[in-house]
This record gives structure tokens, C-alpha cells and sequence, in this order.
């Protein structure tokens, strides 16, 4: 059989580069959910509303009182590689925000129906810009942003035959909040769903957050853990080998700020667990580790869910002697309990 005749190369069009990209970024309503809140929180919001439709597949609305974008900008929030968090490749490797790449807004706009509406402090009124068009109309809001998602993947099927039922969507959203509530115990968070508030979290402590979101439960079964080594912070919460779990739905990992999963980290963690966890058993905990940017590479993944240590062996090192540590000082505590 003969080979098809070559096609010159081209150029690939804008708006099919963005469906590429998201199709890397955007699995489904909880990855726009996910990258939503995270722009919420790189502007400084002190609250988030999330308001869902059909598990986030009809619509998906994120709200925040963060610093807005003015009006001359809205165009560029939605191009492609147009950020306002880094400009060179030093602010990349020094990254604080949790965005960075300038992609998620152009590529879920070319996978759905997206608005923007958004004021700044100092501006007189609003302005919403519609993905699509362009198109810019004045329009009434406090300060902060409100970006509207409507009919995820309308324009891609083969994509939407991939989504779950509706209540598996808007579990994975609400996991996906979640996720951001542990790591920002001092931002308030709210996710309605069809006009229902499905998931709230006030904003308090991190004690008072984790015991909001992770349960009494898990609290009276988990001990603090609080451990500086060298250029590293390590503190969350460990569970006690009897809140472990028959699944890994209770371990969560953050690097400085952001949710990830790390095989690193997790076996540090499950080696820690060793003699005291048998079977199939999975340990249950929260940690929170923070390292200078420039020691963790965040750039290795589209949904930065993975990053790379600059010294790992150090990481897992410090990781499972401090969950060890923890475990250990539990254990005497309760061999030895002191007299009040
Ligand atoms: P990134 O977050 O990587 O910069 P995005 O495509 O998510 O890329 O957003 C593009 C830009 O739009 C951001 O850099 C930011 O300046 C602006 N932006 C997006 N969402 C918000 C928001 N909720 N509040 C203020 N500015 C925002
Ligand atoms: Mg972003």
C-alpha cells in the first residue's frame, strides 16, 4: 500500500493550539475549578465562591474579592503564555504564585463558553469581557473578579463523552476546593451547587481548618508534627496507625502551598509507617512542606500535580524522620501518659 502523500507543515491555528493545551489542563470541570480558585488566590482574595451547575458541566462560576484586573488587561488574561506573575526565567525559578504559565484562561475558553467580569479598587465600574467576541460592556461588581464557565467541552465530544455522572464531577470539584481550603486555612471558601451550599469553610486557623475540612475524627486519631531540617519546613498532622484507611483518600501532600502527589514524599511517608502498618493499610495524613522555590522545580507538569526536588534524597530523608519522630513521641505519650 502506498504512503499517503506528504502534507506541508503549517502553522497550527490559535484557537486549535489552545484546545491542545487544554487538553492537557482541562479534564474536567474540577481541573477548571482548580485552576479557577488558584488565580483567585494569586489575587490576594480573602474569599472564594464557587457555584456549580450539572457537577460544574453546565456551568461553573468562580468568584473573589482578589485585586481585580483592570480593563485595559482583560484581553490578555485571556491570550495565551499573557501572565502578570513571572517575566523572565529567574522569576520562574523563584515562583511563588500558583500560577505562572498563562495558559489555563485561554485554554478553557477554547473549550467552552467564557466570560470574565472584574473591577479593581480603583476603578469607577466593572467591566466584562466576553471569551468568544471580545466583546467589553460596562458592568455593575465590587472589587474582585467573577469568571464564568458555561457548557464545558460543548465544542469537543469526544472529550465530554469522558465525564462521569454529574454527582462524580461535583465530587471531584469539591475535592478540588478542599485541597485548596487545607492549604489556605486564612481564605474563607464557599461551593454552591444548583443554589445549594454543598461545602463551606470559614476562614480560621490551620487547627480549626484542618479539623473543618478533614473531620473531628481524624484530628483525635493524628498527632502535630512540626520539624525544621536545614532548607526545609515540614508540619501537618500524621495519623496514628489507626486512622489508617483501606484507600489513599486521606493523604495529602503540599509543597509550598500548592496540593501535589509525590511518590518521593509518599514512600518517605509509608517507610515511616513500616512496622506499625500492616497489609494493605494506608497511613492518613496532611503535610505541608515548605522550601526555598528555587530548591523545587514546579514546572515539570501542565497541572503542576508534580514537582521535582532538587535534592531529593534530603526531602525523604527529612520527610520519614519526622513522621517517625511523630509516631514515636505518640507512642510514648501513651505508654508513659504524664500526670496532670
Ligand atoms: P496564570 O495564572 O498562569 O498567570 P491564567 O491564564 O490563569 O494564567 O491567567 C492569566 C492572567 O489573568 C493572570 O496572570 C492574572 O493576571 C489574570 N487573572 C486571572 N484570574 C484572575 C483573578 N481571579 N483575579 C485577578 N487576576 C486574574
Ligand atoms: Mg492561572
Amino acid at each position: 500500500e502506498a504512503p499517503p502523500p506528504r502534507r506541508p507543515i503549517r502553522e497550527l491555528p490559535d484557537e486549535l493550539v489552545s484546545q491542545i493545551a487544554a487538553g492537557e489542563v482541562v479534564e474536567r470541570p474540577a481541573s477548571v475549578v482548580r485552576e479557577l480558585v488558584d488565580n483567585a488566590l494569586d489575587a490576594g482574595a480573602r474569599a472564594v465562591v464557587v457555584r456549580l451547575a450539572a457537577g460544574g458541566v453546565r456551568s461553573i462560576v468562580v468568584e473573589d474579592d482578589g485585586c481585580g484586573i483592570p480593563v485595559e488587561e482583560l484581553p490578555l488574561a485571556l491570550k495565551r503564555h499573557a501572565t502578570s506573575k513571572i517575566g523572565s526565567l529567574g522569576e520562574l525559578e523563584a515562583v511563588r504564585t500558583m500560577g505562572f504559565r498563562g495558559e489555563a484562561l485561554a485554554a478553557i475558553a477554547s473549550v467552552s463558553e467564557m466570560a470574565i467580569t472584574s473591577r479593581t479598587a480603583d476603578a469607577g465600574h466593572g467591566w466584562r469581557v466576553d471569551a468568544r467576541s471580545g466583546e467589553l460592556q460596562p458592568a455593575a461588581r465590587a472589587a474582585g473578579t467573577t469568571i464564568e464557565v458555561q457548557e464545558l467541552f460543548f465544542s469537543t465530544p469526544a472529550r465530554r463523552k469522558f465525564l462521569k455522572s454529574e454527582a462524580t464531577e461535583l465530587a471531584h470539584a469539591v475535592e478540588a476546593v478542599r485541597r485548596h481550603a487545607l492549604a489556605r486555612p486564612d481564605v474563607g471558601f464557599a461551593v454552591w451547587h444548583e443554589g445549594r451550599v454543598v461545602a463551606q469553610w470559614r476562614a480560621a486557623g490551620i487547627e480549626q481548618r484542618l479539623a473543618d475540612v478533614l473531620g473531628r475524627e481524624f484530628i483525635a486519631a493524628s498527632r502535630t508534627l512540626e520539624v525544621a531540617a536545614g532548607p526545609l519546613m515540614l508540619a501537618g498532622r500524621a495519623g496514628q496507625p489507626e486512622a489508617a484507611r483501606n484507600r489513599t483518600d486521606l493523604q495529602y501532600l503540599f509543597v509550598n502551598g500548592r496540593y501535589v502527589r509525590d511518590r518521593l514524599v509518599s514512600h518517605a511517608v509509608r517507610a515511616a509507617y513500616e512496622d506499625q502498618l500492616h497489609g494493605s493499610k494506608q497511613p492518613a495524613y496532611a503535610l505541608f512542606l515548605q522550601i526555598e522555590p528555587e530548591l523545587v522545580d514546579v514546572n515539570v507538569h501542565p497541572t503542576k500535580i508534580e514537582v521535582r526536588f532538587r535534592d531529593g534524597r534530603a526531602v525523604h530523608q527529612a520527610v520519614q524522620r519526622a513522621v517517625v519522630q511523630t509516631l514515636a513521641a505518640t507512642r510514648a505519650a501513651v505508654a508513659a501518659p504524664v500526670a496532670e
